[in-house]
């Protein structure tokens, strides 16, 4: 009878009945360096951390990555770990997980000569993950493996219990066969290749083995090649090929024709578990027959990739153990005929392909980057490790596109939470696979962040633990006892029932001797029933005990299941505690990472600071030193000016006395030849009167000197008019140095205002004679004639005197112009108050409308200049109109002294011009329409010339040897000093 047994991967893989999750545990694996390898790439930094060092080719790096790159996993192992060492940490707890009824992924993911197939076949004396584990299981489970054929494959991933006969009857059928393998029953026989796999010597076992179940071993091989699955341990066409081993172990190749395995599908099982469709799952019942499995697959896939030209580094070779357990029955003797009570775990061991850009073991030098290049299902296990990883960290749903490729298709109910999964990244240290390599530590960091459903806890079955224990101690016990007695001797009870026996009353005697005896036979009756009472009796008391110690016993089951429930939670939380702390761990070594680049960057902004405030420093030094050089200058330009001025003013001080001094010795020279000459003249003169006395006694007699002088004066006039008189200037009571240039003009018919303009006309030619470096105040006196004019005339008023300007008063000459200048005895003496004016205002002036009139009382008013009239009065006033600049009349009220001449004549000093202006509001302003002493626009601008000090300073310049003033004084002034 076949009892079946499903896998009890109860619970469909989107919703694992564990919410519990551990990440997908990486560790990394560096080989030592081959020979002919040269540099070193990698560098194990940490018991997690190892670090990449770009090759110096490489230094300039793409990606404006750091030359060394860090990357962290669960665990690194150097060059000198050891198998054992890496088994212990990595395969171990698959193999015991598997043991206890959960499965296991293993992969080695790494480029092509990394040690993938070193790290999961190992080489011989020194076995690798897989020899290992299948050791382990062995160890672990070998008493309590069910016979051969109990557990029984089916074709869609169950398994099947058969009952001890139909076992029985499979097995001789199989022996009589000959094509089950034989246990090898020492390690002797084993296959020479592979002799040193397994050292006994590090045999290590799985604790806490459940002895109350059986177990057998199965093994699958399989290899993907091209997306394509072929059973390595399929019989029928290895049949063809049949190698024959020689003594060296190597395969004798057969002539016949190598006929190409067939390729396997993928199926889904009721569980929704993917398994390779009519795969060859072999029974095993040692370490070395797995392996002698394995070594077989091994072989064929040689074989076939040599036929076929395959590479093998192209190809994953799955190794899958599956381990069968059921629990005995209540007796503990044989496999519960429970379908539902058979669990299968299983592990698989996959060497992955090579992780490489294809082209680099095809065609050398020309490295192709396509992504296309790689190989297409690590390039699916990489996209679906990437989608899973999204999915767990952005709470996204994507579809994992784990039907993309086999691999992934077969493992995808791994990632889905059936087991747990572990890698193991082969690292080549050589600078050769330095970008490979990155690329390798990339994906397998990342795959360290996607988890992995907890597998579950297989359910308790319901009988008591110990089974198999009891059982056997039963059988030992009894054989013991059948030992003692030497085995149970044909008609006579054991010695139990003899004892249980004897303590029944005796039987009476009963042998009938008397057909009519009555006692014997009742006597016999009633020992028989109280024999039947006391057995009844012992039976109950069997049955009391029985049922009491049954209830113990029951009692104690329960006690020993709530023990181990509380053990198995207690295990859950701890196993809690450990993915916390390992969660921990994990998240300060991400920190730790990141601290350390901040703290880079951070060192490159500090030098960046210090940099520029170094240069900060530096500029603000150079600004302060410019500074102060700066200032030290404009001290000393202010302390040179200051310097300069005063040289200047010392300078010209004793210029001026010089030139006065000059001019003073000059004049005193002058007077002294002037008088020799005179004096010699009037010698002469009396010499020449004294002959001529006698002869022209009528001839007026004439100073020399004034008639010499005329023809002097006479050219010294600017224009020569026939009919001219000559104003001339007073003799001022004031020191020589301070006297204003007299003006001689010789006009007739010529209007004052014309005399004035040509008068200031005069004023920059002879400025022009003068020096040709005008000091500051005096450029001013290049400005508008008109302006200059004024500023004299009011200067001169303000030492009370004003020069003479010729009137176009049509006077005769009277006055001789040789005289000197009339002397202010001379001036006509008036009362105040009582001057008589000579108001004379000519007939081409306009009459304007102006409500200020000049009005002079006590005046004779003419409108052509008279002598009659000026003989009459002391003071003369000409009404004078002009266009000023601004197009507007100009009212100009010319006055004057009236002095009478020593011929007899009448002479007119002008003493003052007031200027009279109407302005119109609405045109340009002006600041004043009228002024007393007339200042002129150009004047009231200039700020210098309006206050009183400044016109005084020019006032006394203008006559201190400025290049206006004495250039002036010389002109028209010298020449007509009397001595
Ligand atoms: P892969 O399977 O990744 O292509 P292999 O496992 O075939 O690489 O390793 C290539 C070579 O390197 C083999 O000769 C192997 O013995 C050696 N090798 C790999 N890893 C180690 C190691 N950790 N210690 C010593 N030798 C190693
Ligand atoms: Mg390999």
């Amino acid at each position: 009878m076949i009892r079946k047994g499903k896998t009890p991967r109860r619970p469909p893989p989107k919703k694992p009945s564990n919410n519990q999750k551990d990440p997908v545990g990486v560790y990394c694996r560096v080989r030592p360096l081959g020979a002919e390898d040269g540099e070193c790439c990698v560098e194990v930094i940490s018991s997690t951390t190892i670090q990449l060092h770009a090759p110096d080719g490489l230094k300039a790096n793409r990606n404006g990555e750091f030359k060394e790159t860090q990357y962290s996993f669960k665990k690194v192992f150097g060059i000198k770990t050891t198998q054992c060492e890496l088994f212990e940490d990595v395969a171990k707890p698959l193999a015991d997980d598997l043991i206890h009824g959960k499965n296991g992924l293993l992969f080695t993911y790494g480029v092509t000569g990394s040690g993938k197939t070193y790290t999961m076949t190992g080489s011989p004396g020194q076995g690798g993950l897989l020899p290992r584990s299948l050791d382990m299981i062995f160890n672990s489970i070998g008493p309590f493996q069910a016979k051969r054929f109990v557990f029984k494959p089916d074709d869609k991933n169950g398994m099947e219990v058969q009952n001890q006969v139909d076992a029985l009857l499979e097995r001789q059928k199989r022996e009589s066969q000959q094509s089950v393998p034989k246990t090898p029953s020492s390690r002797q026989r084993v296959d020479p290749e592979f002799a040193d796999m397994i050292n006994p010597d590090e045999a290590c076992k799985a604790d806490d083995v459940d002895e109350d179940s059986s177990y057998s071993v199965f093994v699958s091989y399989i290899e993907i090649y091209n997306n394509y699955i072929y059973d390595l341990l399929e019989e029928a066409p290895m049949d063809l090929i049949k190698p024959k081993w020689n003594g060296a172990g190597t395969p004798l190749r057969h002539n016949t024709e190598f006929i190409p395995p067939q390729s396997k599908i993928l199926r889904e099982d009721q569980n929704h578990n993917m398994y390779v469709a009519g795969c060859t799952e072999v029974e095993v019942k040692s370490t070395e027959e797995a392996f002698e499995v394995f070594w077989r697959g091994q072989k064929k896939r040689r074989i076939a990739n040599t036929q076929l030209n395959r590479e093998s580094s192209r190809s994953h070779s799955v190794f899958i153990i599956k381990l069968a357990q059921a629990p005995l029955d209540a007796d503990g003797d044989n496999v519960l005929q429970d379908k539902n009570q058979v669990n299968v775990s299983q592990l698989c061991l996959v060497d992955l392909a090579g992780s490489e850009r294809t082209s680099r073991t095809r065609a050398e030098g020309s490295r192709l980057r396509e992504a296309g290049n790689i190989n297409q299902s690590l390039m699916t296990l990489r996209t679906c490790i990437e989608v899973l990883r999204e999915n767990q960290m952005c709470g996204t749903n994507k579809m994992v596109p784990y039907r993309d490729s086999k691999v992934t298709h077969l493992f995808k109910n791994y990632f889905d939470g059936e087991g747990k999964v572990r890698m193991v990244v082969c690292v080549n240290p050589k600078t050769d696979d330095y970008e490979e390599t990155m690329l390798v530590m990339r994906f397998a960091e990342m795959t360290q962040e996607v988890e992995v459903a907890r597998p579950v806890d297989r359910p308790i079955c319901g009988f008591a633990a110990g089974r198999r224990q009891r059982n056997q101690a039963f059988k030992e016990e009894l054989s013991r006892r059948l030992e003692e007695r030497g085995g149970p001797v044909d008609g006579e009870p054991p010695a139990a029932l003899n004892q249980l026996l004897q303590s029944f009353p005796p039987l009476p005697a009963s042998e009938l001797s008397d057909p009519n005896d009555d006692h014997t036979i009742p006597r016999l009756i009633e020992a028989l029933e109280k024999r039947h009472r006391i057995r009844q009796m012992v039976t109950e008391d069997y049955n009391k005990a029985a049922n009491m110690l049954k209830s113990m016993l029951q009692d104690l089951d329960g006690n020993l299941m709530s023990k181990e429930n509380f053990i198995q939670d207690q295990r859950g939380r701890l196993g809690e505690k450990d993915k916390m702390i390992q969660n921990q761990k994990n998240e300060i070594d991400r920190l730790e990472k990141k601290s350390k680049m901040l703290e880079y960057k951070i060192d490159i902004l500090q030098k960046t600071t210090n940099i520029y405030e170094e240069d900060k420093r530096a500029l603000q030094h150079e600004l302060e030193s410019r500074d102060h050089r700066l200032q030290r200058e404009v001290s000393e330009k202010k302390r040179m000016e200051v310097r300069m001025h005063g040289l200047v003013t010392d300078e010209k001080l004793r210029w001026q006395k010089e030139c006065e001094r000059r001019v003073n010795a000059k004049e005193l020279e002058m007077q002294n030849k002037l008088w020799v000459k005179d004096e010699k003249l009037k010698q002469l003169k009396a010499i020449v009167t004294e002959s001529k006395t006698d002869s022209r006694p009528d001839q007026p007699q004439r100073p020399s000197r004034e008639k010499d002088r005329v023809p002097a004066k006479r050219s010294a006039s600017p224009s020569p008019v026939p009919k001219s008189f000559t104003c001339q200037a007073p003799v001022w009571p004031l020191p020589q140095a301070l006297r204003p240039a007299p003006l001689s003009l010789s006009t007739s018919s010529m209007s004052v205002a014309s005399c004035i303009s040509e008068w200031e006309q005069r004023v920059p030619q002879t400025d022009r004679q003068g020096s040709p470096s005008p000091p500051h105040g005096r450029s001013r006196a290049q400005g508008p004639p008109s302006s200059l004019s004024r500023r004299r005339g009011r200067c001169w008023a303000r030492d009370c005197e004003v020069p003479v300007q010729p009137a176009d008063v049509g006077l005769e000459e009277v006055g001789y112009r040789t005289g000197p200048p009339v002397r202010p005895m001379h001036r006509r003496s008036h009362s105040a108050g009582a001057e008589r004016w000579v108001d004379h205002k000519p007939s081409t002036n306009v009459e304007l409308d102006t409500v200020m009139q000049p009005s002079v009382a006590n005046a004779i008013k003419v409108s052509a200049p008279s002598e009659k009239a000026l003989a009459k009065c002391d003071k003369y006033m000409l009404t004078h109109q002009e266009m000023a600049s601004d197009g507007e009349i100009q009212t100009k009220l010319i006055k004057g002294e009236v002095f009478k001449t020593r011929g007899g004549g009448q002479s007119v000093q002008f003493t003052d011009i007031e200027t009279l202006k109407q302005e119109n509001p609405l045109g340009p302003s002006r600041k004043r329409t009228s002024s007393e002493t007339g200042p002129n626009q150009e004047e009231c601008k200039d700020g210098s010339w309006t206050d009183v000090e400044t016109r005084c300073a020019v006032a006394v310049e203008m006559r201190a040897g400025s290049n206006l003033g004495p250039g002036y004084q010389n002109h028209g002034y010298s020449k007509r000093r009397k001595p």
